[in-house]
């Protein structure tokens, strides 16, 4: 059995996409909501997969501090880095792709989500799901096969146990 949690957490950002066809090519923002699911298998003696103020200190803290009121861009894009380093303050945060919703929702799912959740102890917990809505209408879903993991990793114990026979 798996129980899965949700928070959302709200920031606003500008970005841009490199190379878009059309007018997302040129630097504009988003007031964006980003859902993170987290799964666990049990409850604990509350009753709660984890409580959700964690989920949301952990997650937002990591939002505000990196990705809200700031410009999320592809770290290819020298010409928007390098315009916008001639603002003071600035933030900016470089992605490693174009930072469509897609790619924002895998990033916080490979990058950010497992180094956050392992920080809560105690807990036998996963990301499971990172859902990035970018307007009210357009969002986009990462998933992680919870279950799938653990039997691969059931099937890395068997080799390894079947190599030392
Ligand atoms: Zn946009």
């Amino acid at each position: 059995m798996s129980i899965t949690v949700m928070r959302q957490v709200r920031f606003c950002a500008g970005h841009r996409l490199l190379n878009h066809e059309g007018k997302c090519a040129n630097l504009h923002g988003h007031n964006y909501i980003v859902e993170f699911h987290v799964t666990g298998n049990d409850v604990d003696e509350l009753g709660r997969v984890v409580d959700f103020a964690v989920i949301n200190k952990l997650f937002k803290g990591w939002i505000d501090e990196n990705w809200d009121h700031g410009f999320i861009l592809w770290d290819q894009d020298d010409n928007a880095i390098n315009a916008l380093e001639q603002v003071t303050p600035n933030r900016i945060y470089q992605l490693p792709y174009n930072p469509t919703a897609e790619n924002m929702a895998r990033y916080l799912m490979r990058e950010i989500g497992p180094r956050l959740i392992e920080t809560i102890k105690g807990y036998d917990l996963k990301l499971s799901k990172v859902v990035v809505w970018e307007t009210e209408k357009s969002s986009a879903t990462v998933t992680c096969d919870v279950s799938r993991e653990s039997a691969d990793a059931r099937l890395q114990f068997t080799n390894a146990t079947r190599s030392f026979n």
